[in-house]
């Protein structure tokens, strides 16, 4: 028996919308036969390809493109101005003058993007060895570093939640090489008096390999301080850091993601 549509948004709505339960899974699920024909079929994407140490990938067909290593127009810095970053010949966007900031504003995102620390920062060390970062909304990073050969405190490496999470394990393919991130972001979700009814959470496959997965975030990033949520806005700038230290990124394409209850 197929149920109505209309049943799953009730139950959706009471729920707040935005955690995805075993009782909202199984509506969805009840709602169409077992193999049935009739079921929408999803639409077509084409997935690009990942990049090599030689050539960076390509952004899937439904993909927003940030950077694909022409142009920075998606980008501007924090003014609305040109951003201060540069373009290197082999397509690389090198830290500039100030961070960087998508001019297009997101909140539930699929996010690819290669980055790579160069040799200029082999003889540095910890926190200073590259440093950069993805700060989703503009308020929660996760960190750009080489770990390869380089100790720091768990919580502020390469495929950390900064300070907050370290990744499950060290990805890292170390300086010089170009690395990649895939990651899922989902927003937090207020209340209307501002109290949190959902908190942020990421996952996070660093060079293909999982190092976060579905992590509850426990707020903005801080530094050397404990974090609570604030209420924000439902879509806000990506941003990339500019640390002082040398970093290069290149192919960044975000997929906007419904809502989980969709
Ligand atoms: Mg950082």
């Amino acid at each position: 028996m197929i149920r109505p549509r209309y049943f799953t948004l009730a139950l959706a709505a009471v729920l707040g919308g935005a955690v995805l339960s075993f009782a909202d899974a199984r509506e969805r699920y009840l709602q169409w036969e077992v193999h049935d024909k009739d079921r929408p079929q999803p639409p077509i994407v084409d997935p690009g390809y990942a990049g090599t140490q030689d050539k960076p990938g390509k952004a899937p067909s439904d993909a927003v493109v940030l950077f694909d290593g022409t142009s920075t127009d998606a980008l501007h810095n924090g003014k609305g101005e040109p951003v201060g970053w540069e373009i290197r010949e082999d397509g690389a966007l090198v830290r500039g003058r100030g961070d960087a900031f998508t001019k297009q504003s997101f909140g539930d995102i699929q996010l690819h993007v290669e980055w790579r620390i160069p040799e200029s920062q082999a003889g540095r060390s910890s926190q200073q060895r590259g440093n950069s970062g993805i700060f989703f909304m503009n308020k929660y990073e996760i960190q750009v570093l080489d770990n390869k050969d380089n100790k720091t405190y768990p919580d502020g490496m390469a495929g950390s939640v900064y300070g907050q999470f370290p990744p499950m394990v060290n990805a890292g393919r170390g300086i010089g090489k170009w690395q990649s991130y895939d990651i899922i972001f989902r927003r937090p979700h207020f209340n209307e008096e501002g109290s949190l009814k959902q908190p942020a959470t990421v996952t996070v496959l660093h060079n293909g390999v999982v190092v976060q997965d579905n992590q509850v975030l426990m707020g903005p990033t801080r530094h050397k301080a404990r974090t609570q949520y604030g209420k924000h806005a439902d879509k806000l700038p990506i941003r990339f850091q500019n640390h002082g230290e040398e970093v290069h990124y290149r192919n960044i394409w975000a997929r906007e993601l419904p809502p989980r209850d969709e």
